[in-house]
């Protein structure tokens, strides 16, 4: 995988097609950056087209061009027929092909130049001819920002650019409260700060944007499905199907749910774990040295941050919830 760098010369030669694509089920991060990179392709005159693998939720599609973006699944000859025709493919906040779902067969076979912008870990750089991995960003969001200014176009964030990367950033450092939320990020936002965004109204599009039915099932939730481990500092919810469909949820109305038990003094490792039906999903948060990434790698088939992370499983729900206990006791010694 060649520097990022590399590409720099290649944005103003001449006009491309260009895909950018993002993991499925894009949270505000990977729909943020893509959109931001997105508006600036085109203010450089490339023709960019946004595919999400999946949907999305709801609440993202305030952001400027998102009603644009293609849904892999929903509108798949539609994707096939973009993809097949473009010159470069764009890999936003994902660091495996498999995190693309149904579309990382085709990927891998595309002809285009496929570039990585991600900061998960262990990226499989292979795949890719030019790219950027660091764990040490706050976000993708931050990465589409050092692409602008790094090559040259800082002149070119407009607002458009600025409500996509601040809502990525935003986020992903749970509002700039995550170690991730460094001096450069906060310097970053006073940039985007400036073209006049109104950040205000950015978190309520984000965090006050739901339907009753998200804030009743949490409360059902939390009261009737959180286990609290205390001789491990740790803590799971798990949600059977039946709770999704009482409560009627939708993609996205799950996300946060797995920081709330980190609010209990002393628990340092959170699991939510889901029975979607199709597969039974887990998220992982942690604060301070535990890792989750090592931990979502080893026992479900997953990975993501030191402190954020995520897996699967085929097993049922309750084997699930078995395997997590058993994999807290072979790491009772890290947790304690
Ligand atoms: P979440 O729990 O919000 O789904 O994901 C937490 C973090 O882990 C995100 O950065 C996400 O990209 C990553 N992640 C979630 N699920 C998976 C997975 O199945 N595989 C890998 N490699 N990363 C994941
Ligand atoms: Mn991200």
């Amino acid at each position: 995988m060649l520097r990022i760098e590399e590409i720099y010369p290649l944005l103003t030669n001449q006009s491309r097609r260009a895909v950018i694509i993002m993991h499925q089920k894009p949270d505000a991060d990977a729909m943020g950056s893509s959109l931001g990179l997105f508006h600036f392709l085109r203010q450089l005159g490339h023709q960019p087209t946004v595919i999400s693998p999946t949907n999305w939720a709801e609440w993202l599609r305030w952001m400027p061009g998102c009603d644009d973006v293609i849904d892999y699944e929903f509108n798949t000859e539609k994707a096939i027929g973009v993809l097949d025709k473009a010159e470069w493919v764009f890999c936003l906040d994902f660091n495996t092909m498999s995190r693309t779902r149904h579309m990382a067969a085709r990927l891998r076979k595309l002809p285009a130049t496929r570039i990585l912008i991600d900061h998960h870990q262990q990226p499989e750089v292979e795949c890719f001819a030019y790219g950027v991995s660091n764990t040490a960003k706050s976000s993708t969001s931050e990465m589409i920002y050092d692409l602008i200014v790094g090559s040259g176009h800082a002149d070119k964030i407009n607002r458009d650019i600025a409500e996509c990367l601040y809502a990525g950033v935003m986020t992903d450092t749970g509002s700039f409260r995550f170690p991730g939320a460094s001096a450069d990020v906060h310097r970053m936002v006073s940039v985007l700060k400036d073209t006049g965004i109104n950040h205000t109204r950015i978190h309520e599009n984000l965090f006050d944007n739901f339907l009753e039915n998200r804030l009743r099932f949490t409360g059902y939730v939390l009261q009737n499905r959180m286990e609290i481990f205390y001789e491990y500092n740790a803590a799971l919810i798990a949600i059977p199907w039946k709770d999704l469909v009482r409560y009627e949820i939708k993609t996205g109305d799950t996300e946060g749910l797995v920081n709330y038990p980190l609010s209990i003094q002393g628990i340092k490792m959170a699991a939510l774990i889901i029975d979607r039906d199709e597969e039974v999903k887990c998220s992982f948060r942690s604060k301070g040295s535990f890792d989750v990434n090592v931990f979502a790698r080893t026992y479900f088939e997953g990975g993501g941050h030191v402190n954020a992370a995520g897996g699967r499983s085929t097993d049922t729900l309750d084997h699930t919830v078995q395997r997590f206990i058993q994999a807290l006791k072979e790491n009772s010694s890290q947790l304690q």
